[in-house]
This record gives structure tokens, C-alpha cells and sequence, in this order.
């Protein structure tokens, strides 16, 4: 409180609903940032795409460790839990310059809590581009349960060694997803220092998550997904994909622990061969002049 403010010296507080409270909590919400005005992805172009599409590679990764992968622009590349439900960490950089990664908290204004076909995962300022577009997903069905839970979040952060620090009395964890994720950049060739610094807030595939309706608090409940669910996206831009497989497992008790049952995930790059992508062009970085008024 500022030594200004009145309430400093009078004692006053705004605990008490005012006469009219009912009224301001009826005021209709309106959407932040309608989104028609996007220009909308090309679903059944690519849809045409994967439908010709071959298998480029692929790459495992095996339970509560993390694995980075390349996509090209133009490319797709789906995630699978082969053996049973698992909760993915989904970091991603533009793979020509990795300060432009994803960018959770703008992601979920533009398109809400959790994703699913036809939303895109859009990359940081000043590039605000999308990144990768969801074609497919297998969970799609699911919607939200009673709880108000839903499907692949970008609500949560990543589970991390500092918060499991200060929560468990100075206990020491080294395979929640954001040490995962920062060992697999040391993999790409990263400083330590430097890859931590790189790891984001994800898209928490596979996890089903919302808030408590009295609280507000985040919380999680076992993933819906069973051995073989997946989720697929284009690749808007060349990129370089890193995935944990979350200590949590299918996060319905506890993660930053050894705790759960873990399932490795799969991740399988598709290429529509030369010509399927015709009009298609990967999309420019954000036309802002960044000016900013100085
Ligand atoms: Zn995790």
C-alpha cells in the first residue's frame, strides 16, 4: 500500500459488498480478442497434405526425460502415447533463431484455456506468428467433464525443480519436465545456463486440467488418453521441437516424484510430398513496426 493512499491512515477496508454488488457482477463479459479477424488456417489443404503425407522419422521419448525434434515448414508431426497415458511438455523455437519460441500466455487469450483442432500455437514478441497449427486429435470427443476439466492446456506452466523446492521444504527433484526440457537443449548443443533460460511455459499435451469452480485453483485429474491417443499439428515455420514425458505420468496423483506409473511418448515427423502444399507459404513474423511511440 502506498503511504498515499487514504486507506493508510484511515483504516479503511473494501471487505464489505457494496449495495450495488449484484449489479457489477452482472455485467455481461465480452471476449478479449475476437478472433475472426485472424486469418484462418487451410484446413482441408492440409488435411489433403497429410492425407499423402510419409513417415520422415521419428523419435521416442522414454518416461520422465525430454527429447528435442526438427520439423520442417510444411511438415507435420504427431505425438502419440503408444503404451498408455502420459502427459507430454511441448516446448517449441523457430528453428533458424531460437529466440522466438512459443508463447503460451497469448496462445490462450487468442484461442482459450485448451487447444484443439484448428487452433495454432503462436510464438513470442515481436514475432507473434503462428508456429504450428493442430490438424488432428484424438481427444477431441472429450470437451469438458463435469469438473470443468479439459484437454491439452496451456494453462499450466511445466512442473519445475524450484517450486517443488519451496513446496516440499528444500527437497531435490531432477526429472520434472522444465530439467527435461533443459538437458535435452544441452543435447542440441546449449550451455546449461543458457538452455534453462530457453525452456518456456508449454502446451501440456495430453494433460486434463482446468480450475475449481470455489477456489479457482489449477488442478489435474488422470488423462483421458489411452495407448495409441494422439495429436497432430502442421508445422507453420522451421522448427526445433522439445518434449518431456512428465514425471506425473498421466497426472492423476502427483508429479515431481518417481511416484507415477510413466509411459514413453512417440513423436512421428510426416511429409506431404513436393506440390501438396501448393499456395501455401510459411507465415511472416508479426508487420508491427515496433515503434512503440518513441
Ligand atoms: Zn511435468
Amino acid at each position: 500500500m502506498s503511504p498515499m493512499c487514504p486507506e493508510a491512515t484511515s483504516g479503511a477496508t473494501h471487505d464489505a459488498a457494496p449495495a450495488d454488488a449484484a449489479e457489477r457482477r452482472a455485467v455481461a463479459p465480452v471476449i478479449c480478442y475476437p478472433v475472426a479477424s485472424l486469418p484462418a488456417p487451410d484446413m482441408a489443404l492440409y488435411a489433403a497434405a497429410r492425407a499423402t503425407a510419409v513417415p520422415q522419422g521419428q523419435t521416442l521419448v522414454p518416461p520422465r526425460d525430454a527429447r528435442s525434434f526438427h520439423v520442417a515448414a510444411g511438415q507435420f508431426f504427431r505425438i502419440s502415447c503408444p503404451e498408455g497415458a502420459q502427459v507430454g511438455d511441448l516446448n517449441l523455437f523457430a528453428a533458424d533463431d531460437p529466440a522466438e519460441r512459443f508463447y503460451s500466455g497469448k496462445t490462450r487469450a487468442l484461442h482459450g484455456t485448451h487447444l484443439s483442432v484448428g487452433a495454432r500455437m503462436w510464438s513470442c514478441f515481436p514475432y507473434l506468428r503462428p508456429m504450428a497449427t493442430i490438424t488432428a486429435d484424438s481427444l477431441a470427443w472429450y470437451g469438458t467433464d463435469p469438473h470443468g476439466g479439459r484437454v491439452h492446456d496451456v494453462i499450466g506452466t511445466r512442473c519445475d525443480p524450484h517450486t517443488h523446492y519451496l513446496l516440499s521444504g528444500g527437497q531435490e527433484y531432477h526429472h520434472c519436465c522444465h530439467s527435461n526440457l533443459t538437458r535435452a537443449l544441452v543435447g542440441q548443443g546449449f550451455a546449461p545456463g543458457v538452455a534453462e533460460t530457453m525452456v518456456h511455459d508449454v502446451l501440456n499435451v495430453f494433460m486434463c486440467t482446468g480450475f475449481t469452480a470455489d477456489t479457482g485453483q489449477y488442478f489435474m485429474k488422470a488423462s483421458p488418453a489411452r495407448a495409441g491417443d494422439f495429436i497432430e499439428f502442421l508445422a507453420e515455420i522451421d522448427l526445433i521441437g522439445v518434449l518431456s514425458a512428465c514425471p506425473g505420468g498421466d497426472c492423476g496423483t502427483e508429479h515431481s516424484s518417481d511416484a507415477a506409473q510413466c509411459h514413453p511418448l512417440l513423436v512421428q515427423v510426416l511429409a506431404p510430398p513436393p506440390g501438396e502444399m501448393t499456395g501455401w507459404q510459411p507465415p511472416v513474423p508479426n508487420g508491427y513496426s515496433r515503434g512503440h511511440g518513441l
